[in-house]
């Protein structure tokens, strides 16, 4: 029986028997032992479901992974060293030199430079479109080769909420899956697979992790997408000469995508995270439903409070009941978006700067998601090096402080946003 995500968050993934330890164990080795050379061939024939080496398989970053597939509601996941490694591998599992993905403009900066001037050089060609776009525009952006659509369910920094059935529909009308990263509202707030998402990538860096110790990704499959509808995914549906000619669709069935990823992508790349973060990932996923429900009433409450504040000049929260987005959160993310607010502070760069030199409490972070309040000046810091017509054109203006609210007791954040807008004040 499916159980809430509140218990999903403590109990899945992990089933110890008789006498085992109660909490997932670290399985802090890199080989695994077999009494005979067939015993182990069968693991490389992927006949056997035996551990052999930890860059494909080990068993704590199992135990997490299929905790975060329960999670989304998918049928089975990775866990990638960083959220890059995991937006990467999405892609590349099902593109290749010569084929096209269709992207939302608003996603996070180091994702954009990912796949514009990385995965470019590597022949794969992204159109950049607005996560508000039409049907037809949509539509428009798609091309013979696309193989895969790419948005962020709450984008980071902009926080524009997809229309994921829309983008979902039309990425099916062409034939290809929507991957979405959503690593903002975690699945404790939206799950992608509900309305048509195929594939959800996550920085758990962010909230799944929520204490700021472990840099780490995941990928998982929805199991539903039909990658041999047409003959746009060859490397699934066709035999893999470099594993002994296995067709993965016709091997692992609804498994095939996330075997491809372990067994090609990860044996040939490598970007597994430590056992150890793996453990301290799933700690953090323990909690993530008590944090999360936490971080959006206190983001809300400071958000009201920001609204009337007479030295903030404009604020954006998709929570918000006045917010441009209000009718997509009540059906993508009804019980809250996420702790991320961004506001102006009246007077621009300098009194921004001084907000954030003037803060006690929240600290200064090129970070989101923490449990601690955290907050950055972009045009000062991560942006610094662009002209205010490039700020401009990405959305980042000189006054844009981006807050990443926190789980501390509520008055104590919002006395410490007080005083230090009292302070920009008379900067
Ligand atoms: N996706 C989103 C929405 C992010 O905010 C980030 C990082 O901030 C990433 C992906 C990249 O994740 P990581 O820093 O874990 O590589």
């Amino acid at each position: 029986m499916k159980k809430n995500i509140n218990t999903e968050c403590l109990h899945a993934g992990y089933s110890p028997k008789n006498g085992e330890p109660r909490v997932v164990p670290i399985y802090q080795s890199t080989t695994f032992k077999y009494e005979s050379s067939e015993d182990m061939a069968k693991c490389f024939d992927l006949d056997s479901n035996g551990y052999f080496y930890t860059r494909l398989q080990n068993p704590t970053n199992d135990a997490v992974a299929a905790k975060i597939a329960a999670l989304e509601g998918g049928v089975a996941a990775v866990l990638t060293s960083s959220g890059q490694a995991a937006s990467f591998y999405s892609v590349f599992n099902i593109a290749s030199a010569g084929d096209h993905v269709v992207c939302s403009s608003a996603i996070y900066g180091g994702t954009f430079n990912l796949f514009s001037v990385t995965m470019k050089k590597l022949g794969i060609d992204f159109t950049f479109i607005s996560p508000t776009a039409s049907e037809a525009e949509l539509n428009a952006a798609f091309r013979d080769n696309t193989r895969a659509v790419f948005a962020e369910t709450l984008s980071n920094p902009s926080l524009d909420v997809l229309d994921i059935e829309l983008f979902a529909n039309a990425a099916h009308a062409h034939g290809v899956p929507l991957i979405v990263d959503n690593t903002f509202p975690t699945p404790v707030n939206c799950r992608p697979f509900e309305f048509g998402a195929d594939i959800v990538i996550h920085s758990t860096t962010k909230y799944m992790d929520g204490h700021a110790t472990s840099v780490g990704g995941v990928i998982v499959d929805s199991g539903n997408f039909d990658w041999t509808q047409n003959d746009k995914f060859p490397g699934l549906t066709t035999p893999d000469d470099s594993y002994h000619g296995i067709i993965y669709t016709e091997k692992f069935g609804k498994g095939a995508y996330i075997t491809k990823a372990v067994v090609q992508l990860m044996r040939d790349l490598g970007s597994i995270p430590s056992p150890h973060n793996a453990f301290l990932l799933n700690l953090g996923l323990e909690t993530l439903p008590l944090r999360v429900e936490r971080h959006c009433q206190n983001a809300l409450a400071v958000a009201e409070f920001l609204k009337t504040n007479k030295n903030v000049s404009w604020i954006n929260y998709p929570s918000l009941a006045d917010s441009k987005y209000y009718d997509l959160v009540q059906k993508y993310m009804p019980d809250g978006t996420s702790g991320v607010i961004s506001f102006g502070v009246k007077g621009g760069r300098k009194a921004a700067i001084k907000f954030m030199d003037s803060l006690g409490l929240a600290s200064i972070c090129t970070h989101v998601a923490d449990c601690r309040t955290c907050c950055l000046h972009p045009a000062s810091t991560t942006h610094r090096q662009l002209t205010d017509e490039q700020l401009k054109e990405c959305g980042v203006s000189d006054d844009l402080i981006r807050l990443s609210v926190g789980i501390e007791y509520i008055d104590d954040i919002i006395a410490d946003i007080a005083q230090a807008l009292e302070k920009a004040a008379q900067a």
